[in-house]
């Protein structure tokens, strides 16, 4: 009987189990997974805008492992690909014929100088690691400098970051604190987002809203108790400030002074995978583009945010890479051949630009836009537009869609 093996029961691990289970019932499953708890981590950007409940985004792993799966309760610790065999942290050791590698990715603070002392702590927030923390600074911020910020590493959701701001911006008015108020998004890049016509409505979005961009900046320290955010800028680039936030200078670092920050953390793949032999220069996942097939070992999947793909680390895009990793699976079980679909890079990234409003940006390996016709079903013709019916999408449908379908192995 052919073994798959799945590290991690998360998005990835549990939509590939559910999809296995569904389509090759004489398949045996093992899932390896520590926690007790799954979580839906896309609605965490509504929860720190209080728009939508934590403990919904939660639910025990017992009820989401597909029935007929082995659920070995522990981390996978080392993977002897040479042996077909994983080792877990209490010492078991798992063979398998497939191994589908799905542990997520795991914030790495450390490489930010403060990082680890600031975070969640008083002022300094994400919604990458509390998101109740970040409504409560939202709540008892009285206007000042609101900093947003991203890391120069790769992150889950890229577009997470911004749309917190656009949340924060919202709820400044509501509570007329906006004209005390400066809003300001500094980043590594050089443009508000990779898709063209999705950047062309952010932009609109930034300036109808007064936010105050500052491109190429890279966060290098936090001082969580001074309330300052020190940059690197980007050879070349020179700083301006319009709209007269209070920085300074230490050596070739520009720190901006914040009265609340909200910032991804630095983000890197767990240490079993980075610093094995699996990894790739930068750490992740070294696998196809294309087939998702690990580079040096056949019987090797990588699927989700751990795996090394040029395109956002999203559940939309796992919903898409299930599919054609499975699909190479199951033809090299019988046929030791490889599936000739290949993954396009798919993701998507659903931009809530205040409450009640959304752009869905959905592209390909290129930045293609490339909106999915079945939008059009819920009368949304312009996707890189905002909506009310995309914000619905977001805080109601696709939630369900992820419990109801996804997890359980149907395809949407
Ligand atoms: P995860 O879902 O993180 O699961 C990894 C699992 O592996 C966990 O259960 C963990 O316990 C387990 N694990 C870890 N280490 C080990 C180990 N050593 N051994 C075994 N198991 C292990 N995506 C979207 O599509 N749309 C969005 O709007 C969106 N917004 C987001 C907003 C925020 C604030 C965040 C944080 C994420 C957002 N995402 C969004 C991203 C999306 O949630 C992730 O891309 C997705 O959850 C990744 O799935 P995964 O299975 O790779 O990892």
């Amino acid at each position: 009987m052919t073994h798959i093996l799945i590290i991690g029961g998360g998005a990835a691990g549990l939509m590939s189990a559910s999809q296995i289970r569904r389509h090759k019932p004489d398949f045996q499953v093992t899932v390896i997974e520590p926690s007790e708890t799954h979580t839906y981590q896309p609605t965490w950007t509504l929860v720190g805008a209080n728009s939508y409940n934590f403990e919904a985004t939660q639910r025990p792993m017992a009820s989401v492992m597909p029935e007929g799966v082995h659920w070995v309760k522990d981390y996978a610790a080392e993977i002897k690909a040479d042996a077909n065999e994983v080792v877990t942290r209490q010492g078991q050791t798992i063979g398998y014929d497939f191994l589908i590698v799905a542990p997520g990715l795991v914030m790495a603070p450390e490489m930010v100088e403060g990082l680890t002392e600031a975070l969640g702590k008083g002022v300094v927030c994400s919604n990458y690691t509390n998101p109740r923390h970040t409504w409560e600074v939202l709540k008892n911020f009285k206007g000042g400098t609101a900093l947003f910020t991203q890391p120069t590493t790769p992150i889950k959701c890229g577009g997470a970051p911004q749309k917190i701001m656009y949340l924060a911006d919202d709820h400044f008015r509501k509570q007329g604190l906006r004209e005390q108020t400066k809003v300001v998004f500094a980043a590594p890049g050089g443009v508000i987002f990779g898709v063209k016509p999705i950047a062309k409505t952010l932009m609109e979005v930034v300036d109808r809203k007064g936010i105050h961009l500052r491109f190429k900046h890279q966060l290098r320290k936090v001082d969580g108790e001074k309330r300052i955010a020190w940059f690197k800028l980007a050879d070349g680039h020179e700083e301006h400030n319009p709209v007269g936030i209070t920085t300074e200078r230490d050596g070739n670092l520009v720190g901006i002074h914040f009265d609340m920050l909200h910032l991804a953390p630095p983000q890197a793949a767990p240490n079993f995978i980075r610093e094995s032999p699996l990894a790739n220069a930068a750490g992740w996942l070294d696998v196809d583009h294309g087939t998702l097939q690990h580079k040096a070992y056949a019987n090797i999947f990588g699927i989700g945010d751990v795996a090394a793909l040029p395109t956002a680390k999203t559940a939309a895009a796992i919903r898409k890479q299930v599919p054609i990793a499975l699909e190479n699976i199951f033809l090299l079980a019988d046929q030791k051949a490889l599936s000739n679909r290949h993954y396009n890079g798919y993701s998507s990234c659903p931009l809530v630009t205040g409450y009640g409003k959304m752009v869905l940006a959905e592209f390909d390996y290129d930045n293609n836009f490339t909106p999915d016709p079945k939008l059009k079903q819920m009368l949304v013709f312009n996707s890189d537009k905002e909506h009310l019916r995309l914000w619905w999408l977001k805080k109601y449908i696709l939630p369900r869609l992820y419990w109801n379908k996804m997890l359980k192995g149907k395809r949407v």
